[in-house]
């Protein structure tokens, strides 16, 4: 009997369960990579100096023990999950703060770009969370978060301003073009 495939529209309206140590332990993966492992610190480190002197570095910036904090307070609510507090102004998000101890991540739903397997989709969703949770887990390594242009300004001074930092556009939410922005350089760190 062939495996019934999953449609993408419809993978993309589940309220996908976490596997919580499998996203730890693929953000760990990512992070030992040594050029990724590089540029989060050399990031932090540029990020926690420009920053407000009451947003202190968590955890000296170990990104897996910042994770292990925002597990330990409100942990982790997929993007669609209303009933469980999802914030609707995004897919992704940094919520409350590791101050308030209320720190959260959300995290986007996933869309496969065809139809796939039960079991493809529970991979292809694992390395999707991974991935955002390793960037929103990046905002609570401040205790009051991180900014998305803090980021974007440490990421422009990593990367020499190439391509260069993006230009404030007028009547602009420009969050998600900085966030946009840095995770590009995130993602170059481990690809
Ligand atoms: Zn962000």
């Amino acid at each position: 009997m062939e495996e019934e495939m999953v449609q993408p529209d419809d993978a993309f309206k589940m309220v996908y369960p976490f596997d919580v140590p499998g996203i730890r332990a693929e953000m760990e993966r990512m992070l030992n990579k040594p050029k990724c492992a590089a540029f989060v610190k050399q990031l932090l480190s540029i990020v926690a100096s420009n920053a407000q002197a009451d947003n202190k570095l968590v955890a000296g910036g170990d990104v897996l023990k910042v994770f292990d904090t925002v597990m330990s307070q409100k942990g982790l609510v997929r993007a669609n999950d209303i009933q469980n507090g999802a914030d609707p102004s995004g897919p992704n998000l940094a919520l409350g703060n590791v101050a308030k101890k209320n720190a959260r991540i959300q995290v986007g739903n996933y869309r496969p770009g065809i139809p796939v397997t039960r079991a493809d989709l529970k991979a292809q969703y694992l390395k999707s969370d991974a991935r955002i949770c390793l960037h929103e887990t990046l905002h609570h390594c401040g205790e009051l978060v991180y900014s998305d242009q803090e980021f974007a300004i440490a990421a422009s001074a990593l990367n020499g301003n190439n391509p260069p930092l993006p230009v404030p556009i007028p009547n602009t939410d420009m969050r998600f073009i900085y966030s946009q922005y840095w995770d590009g350089e995130l993602r170059k760190s481990y690809k």
